[in-house]
């Protein structure tokens, strides 16, 4: 039988230190990722990246030197070698947790010689406005690979593999520069006209060259690694189709439902169902929506309507496609896409995703470990309980309280095959107080305590279910059966 209650996390954050050893922390903490009830995990890109082994993972240099090859000043990349990723599958997978490769294909970086290509500057403004007239320049687009020596691929990259860049070395000219006879792909996010160019070199995906090696990759990588699905990079910057087809062959080719998740950078709730729409629901897409209403409430002084938080997020609009998240590797302080959600609103915004029914959560590693570059603390102890909680407690009929802009609350009336289940969670982030609540037959005439410790009263629900359930100020309290 499924679970459910299925869980995610995030295995890494930005500033981990480049010491080459969270493969093997990993594997050491597989056990405990399982007891905590965690079933994917999502592990950064694992191959050579521009920076060597100080590369977080998306500067992608060569998708076959999985730490293997002497590449860009070092053998490992920043979490290890080959052989130390492949045995921290192993050791996840002995523990049933699914792992998910990050996959990066919109851009390479880091070539290994230049060459010159007539190319069209385009506004960096405004993509669809040409503002030069072909000329030629010099652009780092020749991928050679001299350290693997074609071992598993000999495959060679050069310009005709990508649409642009956004450097021209002849004139040390940093731009838009689109290769002449190149068109950015239509179906990409509409930001600066057309976000099809992110960074590097960007990947051309109609290219039949380069779509016959990235499914050889694929292959490749899921017969070297064992992976059970992906997390898929900058997917708005891909047109849709692309990995429609290139997950169907490797699906396919494994026999495997590889589970999928994409990165659609995008607070605009119908970007992301379009793009759902254009993939036939083949993945799920990652709750950016969701994540900027927990980031806006946990920076609005108390007056956050709460009957909104999840206004215009695709969980409430395609929940069974959606991965919810608080924060990730991006949203950190000091990374491109700052926009941490406080450590006060944590259990409230950790409430939200694990305790309802809807969506896959995902937790984040500088949650549950902290950030020590950042001075943030580990959350070890909240989500340790805010997972137990979701793994014994959050079952059964749903019925939310979201009537009042302070307080809301919601009911999980439980299940006969989850013996403790039931619960009641009510979150304010202002004033504290209480709300009548309906727990449902289960949970009738009983005493429900707060199981996070917030409050110290018990409640005492009647034989029709109905209690009285307080919070405090900037508060959440979880209430449950008291275990006799
Ligand atoms: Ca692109």
């Amino acid at each position: 039988m499924s679970n459910p209650n299925e869980t995610m996390i995030q295995f890494f954050e930005w500033y981990l230190p480049a010491d080459c050893s969270l493969w093997n922390k990993t594997a050491m903490e597989a056990e405990y990722l399982s007891d905590l009830g965690i079933n994917y995990i999502w592990l950064p890109p694992a191959y050579k990246g521009i920076g060597g082994n100080a590369e977080v993972g998306y500067g992608v240099y060569d998708l076959y030197d999985l730490g293997e090859f002497d590449q860009k000043g070092s053998v490992k990349t920043k979490y290890g070698s080959k052989e130390e990723y492949i045995n921290c599958i192993k050791a996840l997978k002995q523990y049933r947790i699914k792992v998910l490769a990050d996959i990066v294909f919109n851009q390479k970086m880091g070539a290994d010689e230049s060459e010159k290509v007539i190319a069209i500057e385009d506004n960096p403004i405004n993509r669809n406005q040409a503002i030069s007239e072909p000329h030629e320049i010099t652009a780092w687009t020749k991928f050679t690979f001299p350290g693997r020596n074609n071992t598993y691929s000999d495959f060679k990259w050069n310009w005709t593999h990508f649409h642009g860049v956004d450097w021209d070395e002849s004139q040390k000219k940093s731009s838009v520069f689109r290769f002449y006879g190149k068109h950015w792909d239509e179906s990409v996010d509409k930001e600066k006209g057309n976000f099809d160019y992110l960074m590097g070199c960007d990947v051309d995906l109609n290219n039949v060259d380069v779509v016959e090696e990235l499914t050889n990759w694929g292959k490749w990588y899921l017969q070297t690694t064992n992976v059970d699905g992906f997390r898929i990079d900058a997917i708005k910057h891909i047109r849709a189709s692309f990995f429609v087809d290139w997950l169907k062959d490797l699906s396919e080719f494994s026999q495997k439902n590889l589970f999928t998740v994409g990165e659609y950078w995008s607070s605009n709730v119908y970007s992301l169902k379009s793009y759902l729409e254009e993939t036939n629901n083949a993945i799920s897409l990652f709750d950016v929506p969701l994540h900027y209403n927990l980031f806006n409430a946990s920076h609005s002084n108390g007056h956050f309507d709460m009957r909104t938080i999840f206004s215009n997020t695709l969980v409430s609009v395609a929940p069974e496609r959606a991965v919810t998240f608080v924060d990730n590797h991006d949203t950190e302080p000091g990374q491109s896409l700052e926009s941490w959600v406080s450590d006060w609103f944590k259990p409230h915004a950790y409430s939200l995703i694990l305790l309802r029914k809807e969506g896959l959560p995902c937790i984040f590693y500088g949650d549950l470990y902290g950030i020590p570059t950042k001075q943030i603390s580990a959350k070890k102890e909240l989500l340790e309980k805010l997972l137990y909680a979701r793994n014994h407690f959050a079952y059964g009929t749903q019925t939310d309280y979201f009537n009042d802009p302070n307080i809301i609350g919601w009911v999980r009336e439980g299940d006969s095959e989850h013996y403790m289940s039931g619960m009641v969670v009510i979150m304010t982030v202002s004033t504290g107080g209480c709300l009548q609540m309906n727990v449902g037959k289960r949970l009738a005439n009983s005493v429900l305590y707060d199981y996070l410790g917030n409050m110290q009263e018990p409640v005492y629900v009647d034989q029709d279910g109905n209690g009285i359930f307080y919070v405090k100020d900037g508060s959440v309290s979880v209430w449950v059966k008291k275990d006799l």
